[in-house]
C-alpha cells in the first residue's frame, strides 16, 4: 500500500463515513499514523440521498473527498481499497489492493440493506443506500415516466406511474413526500400528454405507525402530511415478495408496480474475520463493549452503524443514525489516546440530540428532547440541521442555493437520465 511505517502506532480506520471521518479528524493531529481505507474516494451524506433519487440535487453536492477531509494532517494516509478480510490474529487487513499490519484497528464500515433473506426482493428492489443506488432509482423513476408514455397498454401504464415504497421510516417518508411533490409539481408540465393524475405513491409499513422511533404526534402529523400529499398509507402490512411486476403481501393486498423501492430495514455492514457468531449480534452488527472494544480484543474497535453498544435504555444498540456514529468517532479519538498512554478509558454515553423528518415544502416533524414540533418552523430547523452537519463550504452553498431555488420555482432539475438503469 507504500506507507512506510513510523515510530508512531499504526491506527487503521475502515470506513469514512460520519463515523470514521470523526475519529480521523481526532487522531491525525496526534503522534500516531492513522491509515483511512474506504472503497470510495468520498463521504456520503446519506440523509439527503432521497433528494439525489428525486432530482432535488446533484449527486456531488451530498459527498465530500476523504482525501480533502483531512489534507492538513501529515500523518493521515487514504487508500482506495475494499477490506475483504480482518485477520484480528496476525493483526493485519486483506483489501484488494494488497495487505496492511495494523497496532489498532477501528471498523466503521457502517451498514447496508437488510432484505431479510428475501433473495426475490433483492432482486427486483431498489435500494437507496449509496449514490450510484441512488442515480439508478432517479434514472428508473424518469425513465418509467417515458415509458409510460408511449404504451398503449393501461395495465403497463399505470404500474410504470405506481411507486411502492416498503418502510415508514424517515428514508422511506421523506422519499414518498417528494415523490409526491414531484407528481404534483413537474409532472404535469414535463408530460403533458400523459395523464399524471393516475401516478400512485404508496407506502407500506409492516408496524402500526409510521416513523416508529418518533413520538406520537410526529408519527400522526407525518401521515397527515403524507395523506395531504396525495400518498397512500397501508399500515399493518408487511411485503412478502416482489416478482418485478407484483407486490404481494401478508394481507390481500397487493400492488403492481414497477418500481418497489426497498427501505425497510439495514444491517452492519459486517467484514469477514469478525463475523463468527460470537462477534455479531442483532442485525449482523459487532458487538463491543462501553469502550467501543469488540469482544475478546484490547487493539480491535467497532463504532457508528456497524457496532452494536447495549445499554439499560438501548437494549438493542443505539439507533444506526449519524448522531451516535459522530459520538462514538469523536470519544474513541479521545479513548484510543488514554489507551495508548495507559490511562483509564472513559465509557461512552449517548447524547440523544433529537430526531427529525421532512415531507415536503413546509412539511417537518422535530422531536427534541424538550420540544417537539411540526410545520413550518419544524422545515426551516430540519433545513438548517441538514446544512449545518454537510461536510465542505461549498456543498453547503450548492444544497442551499439548489433548496432556494426548488422553493421558489417549485422545481427540481436535476431530473436527468445520466446513465440509464440497466436491470441485473
Ligand atoms: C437514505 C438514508 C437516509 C438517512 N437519513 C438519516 C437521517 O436523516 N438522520 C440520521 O441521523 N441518520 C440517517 N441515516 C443513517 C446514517 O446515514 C447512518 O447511521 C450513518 O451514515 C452511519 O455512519 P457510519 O460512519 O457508521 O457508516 P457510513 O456513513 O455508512 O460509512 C461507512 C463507510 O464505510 C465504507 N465501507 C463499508 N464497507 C467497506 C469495506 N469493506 N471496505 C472499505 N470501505 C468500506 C463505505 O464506503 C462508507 O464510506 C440515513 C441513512 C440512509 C441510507
Amino acid at each position: 500500500m507504500n506507507i512506510k511505517k513510523t515510530s508512531f502506532p499504526r491506527i487503521v480506520i475502515v470506513g469514512g463515513g460520519f463515523a470514521g471521518v470523526a475519529l480521523a479528524k481526532k487522531l491525525s493531529k496526534q503522534d500516531l499514523q492513522v491509515v483511512l481505507l474506504d472503497k470510495n474516494n468520498y463521504h456520503t451524506f446519506q440523509p439527503l440521498l432521497y433528494q439525489v433519487s428525486t432530482g432535488g440535487l446533484e449527486p456531488d453536492s451530498i459527498a465530500y473527498p476523504i482525501r480533502k477531509i483531512l489534507k492538513d494532517f501529515p500523518n493521515f494516509h487514504f487508500r482506495l481499497a475494499d477490506v475483504e478480510e480482518i485477520d484480528p490474529i496476525k493483526n493485519k487487513v486483506i483489501t484488494n489492493i494488497g495487505k496492511l499490519k495494523f497496532d489498532y484497528l477501528v471498523v466503521a464500515s457502517g451498514s447496508e440493506t437488510n432484505y431479510f433473506g428475501n433473495t426475490n426482493i433483492e432482486k427486483y428492489s431498489m435500494a437507496m443506500k449509496t449514490i450510484p443506488q441512488s442515480l439508478n432509482l432517479r434514472s428508473l423513476i424518469l425513465e418509467n415516466f417515458e415509458d409510460a408514455l408511449l404504451t398503449s397498454d393501461l395495465n403497463e401504464r399505470n404500474a410504470l406511474m405506481n411507486f411502492v415504497i416498503v418502510g415508514g421510516g424517515p428514508t422511506g417518508v421523506e422519499l414518498a413526500g417528494a415523490l409526491a411533490e414531484i407528481k404534483k409539481g413537474i409532472l404535469p408540465k414535463d408530460y403533458p400528454d400523459l395523464d399524471t393524475r393516475l401516478a400512485q405513491i404508496h407506502v407500506v409499513q409492516s408496524g402500526d405507525n409510521i416513523l416508529k422511533g418518533m413520538s406520537a404526534k410526529a408519527s400522526q402529523k407525518a401521515e397527515d402530511f403524507l395523506e395531504k400529499l396525495g400518498v397512500n398509507v397501508w399500515k399493518n402490512v408487511r411485503v412478502v415478495n416482489y416478482d418485478g411486476k407484483t407486490v404481494t403481501t401478508n394481507t390481500d393486498i397487493t400492488f403492481e408496480t414497477a418500481t418497489l423501492i426497498w427501505a425497510a430495514g439495514v444491517k452492519g455492514a459486517n467484514i469477514k474475520g469478525l463475523d463468527a457468531e460470537k462477534f455479531i449480534t442483532r442485525g449482523n452488527r459487532l458487538l463491543v463493549n462501553e469502550f467501543n472494544q469488540v469482544r475478546e480484543f484490547n487493539h480491535i474497535f467497532a463504532i457508528g452503524d456497524v457496532a452494536c453498544m447495549t445499554s439499560e435504555e438501548y437494549p438493542n444498540g443505539l439507533p444506526m443514525m449519524a448522531q451516535p456514529a459522530i459520538q462514538q468517532g469523536d470519544q474513541l479519538g479521545d479513548n484510543m489516546l488514554r489507551l495508548i498512554e495507559e490511562r483509564p478509558m472513559k465509557p461512552f454515553v449517548y447524547t440523544d440530540k433529537g430526531t427529525m423528518a421532512t415531507i415536503g415544502r413546509n412539511k417537518a416533524v422535530v422531536d427534541l428532547k424538550r420540544f417537539k414540533f411540526q410545520g413550518v418552523f419544524a422545515w426551516y430547523v430540519w433545513m438548517f440541521v441538514h446544512l449545518f452537519f454537510l461536510i465542505g463550504f461549498r456543498n453547503r452553498m450548492v444544497v442551499f442555493v439548489n433548496w432556494v431555488y426548488n422553493y421558489v420555482r417549485f422545481d427540481r432539475e436535476a431530473r436527468l437520465i445520466i446513465r440509464p438503469f440497466k436491470r441485473r
